[in-house]
């Protein structure tokens, strides 16, 4: 349970789950989203632990659409405005693409943040 034996090959792709009803204001404009995405993130504790939890996301169309990924799903949103039986294959290859480059960031975004903290740490 130390997060010993865990594969880094293990697949999350598919592990994600998307929401497109009662979906929260966005953080960053408060305006309304099309979309919460919940996907499994694993990160380091101070121990150096693997720590793992979910993490959430939203597709805000005022502050996403200069996004490659976002852009499509934001297309497709204004197309079809929700999500039906006839679009659902595309809406779910879409929305895992876009989950996943939001996941690539937050990995990034932690790096750097953990690198910051440890060059913060050195200086004082
Ligand atoms: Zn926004």
């Amino acid at each position: 349970m130390a997060g010993r034996g865990v594969s880094r090959e293990r697949s999350d792709e598919e592990s994600f789950l998307v929401k497109v009803e009662d979906t929260p204001p966005c953080p960053q404009c408060a305006g309304s989203t099309l979309l919460l995405a919940q996907f499994p993130h694993t990160w380091k504790n101070r121990r150096g632990d693997d720590v793992s939890g979910l993490r959430e996301a939203v597709l805000c169309p005022d502050c996403h659409h200069g996004e490659a990924e976002a852009v499509e799903l934001l297309a497709l949103f204004a197309v079809d405005s929700q999500v039906s039986p006839e679009n659902l294959d595309v809406f779910g290859g879409l929305a895992a693409a876009w989950v996943e480059s939001v996941r690539q960031r937050t990995v990034n975004e932690e790096t750097l943040m953990a690198e910051f903290e440890l060059w913060k740490r050195s200086e004082l």
